[in-house]
């Protein structure tokens, strides 16, 4: 029988989601989407000391901002809770002690100190089958003294007894077949009485387990704990319900080589997470798509391709058309360059294709910004729907069409000396009366009239209108005038020619 597709993500609340996290996520979510599944969000914060407040709450809205819905997780429920590890301890537990019970691990009492010695004392020294022998542990010392200092309340962990001379197999659906020696392997922890809680290996297995996970998706940087992992479903005796592995390509530097980082980012000028952060610590402030004026559709368009073609030459790409299309046997082994003008690329795209309600609503906040409050929403609809294919990110809306907002402050200087001559003040007085004159300032009936009067008066086209143009807007850009005008309210535009003929210092004859 196939098995039901279920995937997890399973982040660490230990700061802000990366946005190789972010890719991580999109992955698992189409592939549920695809095949039926489902998608599960597991908090792995088995490690204390590395949790930071806020950061869960961060990972839930940026999932939502994407469209990266969760089927069950701490907040969405399900059958295979609680989705959050420190909550699960007690299932912990009982693993580590079947484990114990098998002689598939054993307790180690060697403190940081006597390990430390080790490491100088042996070259290359690794906790494993040729070194355990001569360690403090449940394998060298008698049953009682064991027993003794566990009730004594000693410290110590649990470790995976890993058999030498295995060849350990990972079935990757990118990769291939992976395998390694399990001398390569060391005796990892798998469980700390300090804090009762288990390590990361071992938390993350039982949960793949018995939350029934068939794919486990996740970053390249988790492939060397893949045979680890093999391993412990063995020892568990798993083996027929062991998930497929997929690790992700590593996301890599826009320029040189290595790994996306938050230097890079920073450098070159585009986040790295896609909400902002606040980091509770440190007060510092990190940039993120949502802020910047992405659409989350671009992100995730952009995202998607990064590490995974379509097999065609599709670039711009729905959810939809992503479910569709999405397949492992096109996921690339190599690392893929975050090329981040590729991202700003997509949204200028998406923008174009935004609905201008909807822009209009995410252009409010930048207004606001700019001091323009309470403007109505049909209007800067109206606005925007002129300007937004000339803009890449939300921002961008205001610095090509500030001037449906706010009379312009100052006017280009190239312009005025192109298009601003001696007689350019009486011919805008003239136009003051041509616009007056006009019921209808729908584009084309203005239009007609300005240009009928332009002509009967012999007056030279460009110059008129550029002259017309550095009034309204203080520049000559932006879109067609009279469609600037139609929305714009009649007294305003004459207003600002009146201003404009006050301000300009006209040039002598
Ligand atoms: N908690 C791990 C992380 O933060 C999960 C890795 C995995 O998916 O197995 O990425």
């Amino acid at each position: 029988m196939e098995r039901r597709v279920r995937v997890r993500f399973a982040p660490s609340p230990t700061g802000p989601l990366h946005i190789g996290g972010v890719r991580t996520a999109l992955y698992n979510y189409i592939f549920a989407r695809q095949n039926g599944g489902d998608m599960i969000l597991r908090i792995e914060d088995t490690d204390s000391r590395r949790f930071v407040p806020g950061a869960e709450e961060y990972i839930n809205e940026s999932l939502a901002w994407l469209g990266i819905g969760i089927d069950e997780g701490v907040r969405e429920g399900g059958a295979y809770g609680p989705y959050k590890q420190s909550e699960r301890r007690d299932i912990y537990r009982e693993h580590v002690k079947a484990l114990l019970d098998a002689g598939k691990a054993y307790i180690a009492f060697d403190t940081p100190e006597e390990l430390e010695t080790a490491r100088q004392e042996i070259p290359n020294f690794q906790y494993d089958a040729s070194t355990r022998g001569n360690m403090r542990n449940s394998l060298t010392m008698p049953a009682e003294e064991v027993e003794r200092l566990i009730a004594d309340g000693a410290q110590y962990v649990v470790r995976f007894k890993i058999e030498p001379d295995r060849e350990v197999r990972v079935n990757d659906l990118i990769r291939g077949e992976v395998v390694v020696n399990s001398n390569i392997l060391d005796d990892k922890v798998l469980y700390k009485s300090a804090d009762d809680l288990p390590t990361y290996h071992l938390a993350n297995i039982v949960d793949d387990h018995l939350m029934e996970v068939s794919h486990v998706i996740r970053g390249e940087e988790w492939l060397p704990s893949a045979p680890l992992h093999v391993l412990l479903y063995e020892a568990f005796g798993w083996t027929d319900t062991m998930p497929s592995f997929v690790h992700l390509p590593l996301l890599l530097k826009p320029v040189g080589n290595g790994k996306l980082s938050k230097r890079d980012g920073d450098k070159l000028g585009f986040p790295v997470f896609p909400l902002e952060w606040h980091d509770p610590a440190s007060g510092e402030v990190s940039s993120g798509y949502r802020e910047k004026g992405y659409l989350p559709e671009a992100v995730v368009n952009f995202l998607a391709l990064l590490g995974w073609n379509p097999g065609d030459d599709s670039e711009v790409m729905s959810m939809d058309d992503l479910i569709s299309k999405f397949s492992f046997s096109h996921c690339s082994k190599s690392g893929a360059k975050f090329d981040f003008k590729k991202g700003i690329w997509f949204n200028h795209e998406y923008l174009g294709k935004t609905d201008n309600d909807t822009l209009a609503t995410l252009f409010m906040p930048v207004l606001a910004e700019h001091g323009v409050a309470g403007a109505d929403p049909a209007y800067v609809a109206k606005a925007v729907g002129m300007v937004k294919g000339r803009a890449d990110l939300v921002p961008d809306l205001w610095t090509q069409g500030d001037f449906f907002f706010k009379a312009p402050e100052s006017y280009a200087e190239k312009d005025v000396k192109k298009r601003w001559s001696a007689d350019t003040p009486r011919i805008m007085e003239e136009l003051i009366g041509v616009l007056e004159g006009i019921e209808d300032m729908t584009s084309a009936n203005a239009e007609e009239i300005v240009l009928g009067w332009i002509s009967e008066k012999g007056y030279h086209l460009g110059n008129v209108m550029n002259a017309f143009r550095l009034a309204v807007v203080g520049a000559c850009r932006g879109p067609h005038m009279f469609d600037i005008t139609e929305l714009m309210p009649k007294e305003e535009v004459i207003a600002r020619i009146r201003r404009a003929i006050k301000e300009i210092p006209a040039p002598e004859k």
